[in-house]
């Protein structure tokens, strides 16, 4: 473990660098961001690593000094990738660092000067800090997300709260830990741990990174339960600005068969249905011209602007080739139509035995969406197992790219 005086003397000597670690968009299959590491490079050229350093920096208050020390360098990497790739780069933060505004004001008055997109960076905070945090760290950080920087859960799944904590930050990004990752393909608990937090930050309308990948049966299976991006060394150890740039530029496709976004849009057509059910029965039962029935919590009416309809009409569009998937539109439409229908006859004053028959109508083209996702699914499923068991066989042959 090196001492404070050492660290202050490796920043006045600028012996600081980050190294850059890919993360791969499970959609695409192609690299859209990358996550800064800090580097110690001794003269002797020798690399010290974060975990020798970083807690005796947080220690003191020495980790603000690095932070800000950073920042500069940060952006002028960022700048240099930027004319080959428009990528996502995140950062590592400490508790420190937002105990004052200076970090804050300093990074977004960076991000102006060096003219970069504030949603081209992202904010690292660990679980445990965001966990602990008092008021005035939640202060400090408000104005980044407010100008449109990205904040990103790290470690997520150690801490005790994640969800709690996850609804009173303006999180846009969790990170599954590495250690969930590590243990998820030979324990169901901790599959379980994956697969859960996937969805509810899907349904927070936040996105998921699972950090420390190592093997393609754990890219696979994170394809299969609808996370967005992976990072780790199953794709690349984090490299010095040059390299990492010569790697982008390799333009490398990993498989991004994003099956588990299928399922999603089956769950969140489930949950639709049963909104909109729950929400007009509920209203039938009071009186006709009652405020209960003018005021139905209804869901996104709207088949663009339901989950299923923005998937649909947004990343799932890359099933355009598909049979299955062209054969969703009408049913789908259809569904909200009838809807529509139904809700307008609660609101009209319609009685529990007038709206029955189409209530009827609703759940028959309700499963006829679900029957056609499903199979949409299993399809996906098939030909991602084929796909990575035959070298020779490629997905875009499957999407018909
Ligand atoms: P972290 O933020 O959780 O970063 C992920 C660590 O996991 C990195 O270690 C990374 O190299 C490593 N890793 C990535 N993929 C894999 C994988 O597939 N398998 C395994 N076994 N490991 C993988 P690194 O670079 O040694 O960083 C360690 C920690 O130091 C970081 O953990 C972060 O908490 C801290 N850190 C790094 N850079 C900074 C920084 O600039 N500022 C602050 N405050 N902390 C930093
Ligand atoms: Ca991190
Ligand atoms: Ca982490």
């Amino acid at each position: 473990m090196k001492s404070e005086s050492e660290i202050v003397d490796a920043i006045k000597g600028d012996e600081f660098a980050f190294f850059y670690q890919s993360k791969v968009s499970l959609v695409t299959g192609r690299i859209v961001g990358a996550e800064a590491l800090i580097r110690w490079i001794r003269p002797d050229g020798s690399i010290v690593m974060p975990d020798d350093f970083i807690p005796a920096a947080e220690r003191s208050s020495l980790i603000k000094d690095v932070t800000l020390h950073m920042l500069p360098k940060l952006m002028k990497d960022m700048l240099i990738m930027m004319d080959v790739e428009p990528l996502v780069v995140s950062f590592n933060t400490s508790a420190q660092d937002f105990e004052d505004d200076t970090f804050a004001r300093t990074l977004l008055k960076m991000v102006e000067t060096f003219r970069l997109a504030p949603n081209a960076i992202q904010v690292e905070i660990t679980e445990s800090v965001a966990l602990g945090a008092g008021e005035a760290i939640r202060r400090n950080i408000r104005p980044l997300s407010q100008a449109g920087i990205g904040l990103a859960m790290d470690d997520f799944a150690t801490g005790y709260s994640s969800l709690d904590t996850l609804s009173k930050w303006p999180f846009t990004t969790i990170k599954l830990d590495q250690g969930i990752v590590g243990r998820m393909m030979a324990s169901q608990r901790n599959a379980t741990i994956v697969n859960s937090s996937i969805r509810m930050a899907h349904e927070l309308g936040v996105e998921v990174i699972a950090e420390g990948v190592e093997a393609r049966e754990q890219h696979q299976y994170l394809m299969e339960s609808g996370c967005n991006h992976i990072q780790g060394f199953w794709i690349s150890r984090a490299l010095p600005l040059d390299q990492f740039i010569t790697f982008v530029e390799q333009d490398n496709r990993w498989s991004g068969l994003p099956v588990g976004l299928i399922h999603m849009a089956v769950i969140d057509h489930v949950q639709w249905r049963k909104q909109l059910a729950s929400s007009l029965l509920r209203a039938v039962s009071f009186p006709k011209n009652s405020l209960q029935r003018a005021n139905m919590n209804l869901p996104a009416m709207e088949c663009h602007e339901c989950r299923l309809g923005r998937w649909y009409y947004g990343e799932g569009n890359m099933f355009h080739g598909r049979a299955i998937f062209q054969s969703l539109q009408k049913p789908h439409a259809d569904v909200h139509d009838t809807g529509l229908r139904l809700t307008q006859l609660v609101i009209d004053g319609a009685s529990l035995k007038d709206i029955t028959p189409i209530l009827r109508v609703f759940a028959e083209q309700s499963m006829i969406v679900l029957g056609l996702l499903q199979n949409l699914e299993d399809e996906a499923l098939e030909n991602l197992h084929h796909s990575t068991s035959d070298e020779n066989y490629h997905l875009s042959n499957y999407l018909q790219l």
